[in-house]
């Protein structure tokens, strides 16, 4: 089995990467950086949303992992301690990968410029925020004009990525069996002249969200921890993507666990 390893670049991390490489020499794993069948993560869930994005060409075929060097991660969710299993899990000739992958959905984001359009995919969400003043977008959903938000922003997630940004602006958990994108707003201006949902939306697949900035309005674009500015934006199409991301469990740890672990803890 060919892997690559990516590390949060911390003291830590970096050990333990050697550790890791130590151990998976040893068991015949084969280091490769151009086409690894396993992505295996270093440090926090922001470790994982980078590899995601240097390998979101290879989503078909390659597989991830996370191992945290922090607190509990809802990708990163191997502990250092583990680190051994893992190798080994990954070594045993018996292992067949194909058997260990889950599959999440993505959304796919289209933006389109005056003079350029692009394609990304989000492995948690994108959100849509004023710079300078108050954002202003109309939302159409499957090309029929919903409303215009005002307020912070919009965040469009997916549902692996509910339990992130989605989850601070109120909306729901899904779980990642469901195929959606969920549309959530960030504080929106609500009065007798300006009128929006006020709750979030779930879209399933084969539906699609257009976001119209008000023309000249200058933007900050994220998608999972990139960041972009504009101030040409015509639209931005968002929609469950075509692709899936590919996880290597190797062991169950069921979705509810790693929210109740996250946010709930063990205490009665
Ligand atoms: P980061 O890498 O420091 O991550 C911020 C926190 O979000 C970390 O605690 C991380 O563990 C957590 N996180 C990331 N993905 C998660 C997921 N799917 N479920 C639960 N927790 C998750 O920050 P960054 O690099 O700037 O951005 C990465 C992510 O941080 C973004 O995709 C966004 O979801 C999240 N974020 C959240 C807020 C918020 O909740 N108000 C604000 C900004 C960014």
């Amino acid at each position: 089995m060919k892997y690559y390893i990516l590390n949060r670049g911390d003291q830590y991390s970096q050990e333990l990467t050697q550790t890791f490489k130590t151990l998976a020499r040893q068991r015949g794993l084969i280091w490769d950086q151009e086409e690894p069948d396993i992505v295996v993560t270093v440090g926090g869930d922001g470790t994982m949303l980078q590899a995601f994005h240097t390998f979101s060409d290879q989503l078909d075929r390659l597989a991830f992992v996370g191992i945290h060097t922090g607190h509990l991660g809802f990708y990163a969710d191997w502990k250092p301690s583990e680190l051994h299993q893992l190798v080994e899990r990954m070594s045993d000739p018996d292992t067949r990968l194909e058997q260990h992958v889950v599959k999440y959905p993505i959304a796919e984001v289209q933006i389109n410029r005056i003079d350029e359009s692009l394609t990304y995919y989000a492995l948690n969400e994108l959100t849509l925020r004023g710079i300078h003043a108050t954002l202003v977008v109309q939302l159409n959903v499957n090309d029929q004009r919903f409303e215009t938000f005002r307020g912070d922003g919009i965040c469009i997630s997916t549902p692996s990525g509910s339990t992130a940004y989605n989850k601070s602006a109120g909306g729901a958990i899904i779980h990642p069996s469901l195929e959606t994108i969920q549309i959530a707003e960030i504080a929106s201006i609500n009065n007798k002249v300006y009128r929006s949902l006020g709750s979030s939306m779930i879209l399933p697949k084969h539906h699609h969200c257009d976001l119209y900035p008000k023309a000249n309005q200058k933007i900050l674009l994220s998608i999972d921890h990139l960041k972009f500015e504009y101030d040409d934006i015509i639209s931005i199409r968002a929609m469950v993507g075509d692709k899936k991301v590919r996880f290597a469990r190797f062991r169950p740890f069921p979705f509810w666990n790693r929210v109740k672990e996250a946010f709930i803890g063990d205490g009665e």
